[in-house]
């Protein structure tokens, strides 16, 4: 079992881009995990932490990751049945090209990046893949669940960079999955702007019209 001593908020922040840091229960040190492979390496304050057996395992796994030069041969096209709606915000997507480079995907060796503007602050992820693959987690969630982990309630805008797709690849194979774009909606506004790299950009409620809503209680 993993557990912190402390709520530890002291990773350090060097980047530009930030990460959901708290580390008061037992999932603690995957996030921690989560959050090593994104953006570029820089040493971590973790205050006293207990990591078992099976994180420490997975934090050795990943800690091998090394970045790779990016794949910037990709042409804008708006498809996926949206027209993109605005020039892309460039630094947004600088940062999700950049959070590819963290990705952990020895199975499929297709790296994607992510990058979530909310209330000013920058929260990246990568994607996770797992040999048990049905827990593969999209980079898109990642970054959204850091900034929901650090206290973020709404997203202003994403960015996504699939950084190993063929230079003559479809724009829909650099899009976001449908899992991902629900829970976009979950968080963003019908108009959020969600850049797709080599795509375009899009409003949330062109690339999933019609999301499924409840009320809260
Ligand atoms: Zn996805």
């Amino acid at each position: 079992m993993a557990s912190a001593r402390a709520s530890s908020r002291g990773a350090a922040e060097g980047g530009r881009a930030r990460f959901g840091l708290n580390f008061p229960h037992r999932a603690g040190s995957r996030k921690l995990a989560f959050r090593s492979l994104v953006g570029e390496p820089r040493p971590l304050r973790l205050g006293l932490m207990v990591i078992d057996g099976l994180h420490r395992r997975l934090l050795t796994e990943l800690s091998s990751v090394t970045p790779v030069q990016l794949n910037t041969n990709a042409k804008p096209d708006g498809q996926d049945g949206a027209e993109p709606v605005a020039a892309p915000d460039e630094d947004l997507l600088a940062q999700a090209r950049r959070a590819a480079c963290g990705a952990y995907a020895p199975y499929s060796k297709f790296r994607v990046g992510a990058a979530v503007r909310a209330g000013g602050i920058v929260y990246a992820g990568c994607n996770i893949e797992n040999a048990s693959y049905g827990l593969a987690i999209c980079a898109e969630r990642v970054a959204i669940f850091a900034a929901i982990a650090a206290g973020a309630r709404r997203i202003d805008a994403l960015a996504v960079a699939c950084i190993d797709v063929g230079p003559d690849a479809a724009p829909d194979e650099r899009m976001p999955c449908g899992a991902c774009r629900q829970v976009m909606a979950e968080f963003g506004a019908p108009d959020l702007s969600v850049q797709v790299d080599g795509a375009g950009e899009f409003r949330l409620d062109q690339l999933l019209p019609r999301a499924f809503t409840l009320p809260k209680a």
